[in-house]
């Protein structure tokens, strides 16, 4: 029997959904509709001291105001918890996470020492904590890779980008699966909660895909699928940045559900709706979308 569809959107509720948010919940829509899967919706509220209270039951009103109600039970990682801890103690005791005392001026001063970039965690407590006390969970890279025998260089194919690779021992180091102040770092919490959901396809905003490659190799770690990924293309605030609330992205506007459907459409290609478009041709465009690179239709 062919594998049911399930795709998921997972907004953190640190705000309203904007313009750009809409793009990536709009496309993982149509592509479990033209899957005839299910589309999921996951609150990723892990970050507390970001989340913004009822923000989470705003951006369901808003889902629906779009037409896009949930194929199943919304699932909030807050309670989570459980599994997210039961996951890092079994990596422990494979010897694939080990805890880390730098402080962030630590890492900084030893990243300068051995010339790493800034984004490289350079691997100070890889094999102890001389004497400083705990404070974030890492995953040891190059141990997960050595015994899994997988190579260095993670490939992956992302169904819009195309073929991507990232060296994550070199190009990220040993990243972080519980933060310094105790909350569960999103690569963990994402890479168990698409695996419990089952969701197989995974459509997100482009400004997450430098992630995957660090989830593909946790997904190893914790014996769990690679889903298939789809990474959105970003609508840009008037500074050329991601839109975000920092420059000047509005919360959507609900009574204008159709116009900000539009909008976004736009931003993936496709051409506007009304309320009479049927939405076969939506879905066909959708497909037409697909696999289309970004490089040779820049938008
Ligand atoms: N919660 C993330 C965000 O709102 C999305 C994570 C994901 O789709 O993997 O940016």
């Amino acid at each position: 029997m062919a594998e049911v569809y399930k795709g998921r959107f997972a907004p953190s509720p640190t705000g309203l959904l904007h313009a750009g948010s809409l793009v990536a919940a709009l496309a993982g829509w149509l592509d479990a509709r033209i899957h005839g899967g299910q589309w999921l919706v996951r609150i990723e509220d892990v970050d507390i001291p970001r989340c913004v209270p009822g923000a989470d039951q705003a951006i369901l009103q808003q889902l629906a105001a779009c037409g896009m109600t949930p194929d199943g039970p919304v699932l909030w990682q807050s309670q989570r918890g459980d599994a997210y801890a039961a996951a890092l103690q079994g990596l422990v005791h494979q010897g694939w996470a080990y805890p880390c005392g730098c402080s962030r001026k630590e890492i900084e001063s030893a990243q300068a020492v051995a010339r790493h970039s800034a984004a490289v965690y350079p691997g100070t407590c890889r094999d102890g904590l001389n004497g400083k006390p705990a404070r974030a969970w890492r995953l040891n890279v190059q141990a997960v890779q050595a015994a899994l025998g997988l190579p260095a260089i993670t490939h992956w194919h992302d169904r819009r980008l195309g073929a991507q690779q990232q060296n994550v021992c070199a190009e990220v180091g040993d990243f972080v699966l519980r933060r310094a102040d105790g909350l569960w770092a999103y690569q963990l919490a994402v890479v168990l909660d698409d695996a419990m959901q089952g969701v197989g396809h995974v459509v997100r905003g482009q400004d997450l895909a430098d992630n995957t490659a660090r989830q593909i190799v946790l997904q190893h770690a914790l014996g769990l699928p690679t889903p298939q990924y789809l990474h959105t293309p970003l609508v840009l605030g008037a500074d050329g940045e991601k839109l975000s609330k920092q420059n000047g992205a509005l919360a959507l506007d609900l009574q204008h559900p159709v116009q900000a459907l539009n909008k976004a459409a736009q931003v993936l290609g496709l051409p506007t709706v009304n309320e009479n478009t049927p939405l076969r041709q939506a879905l066909a465009d959708w497909t037409a979308l697909q696999n289309r690179n970004p490089k040779a239709h820049p938008r």
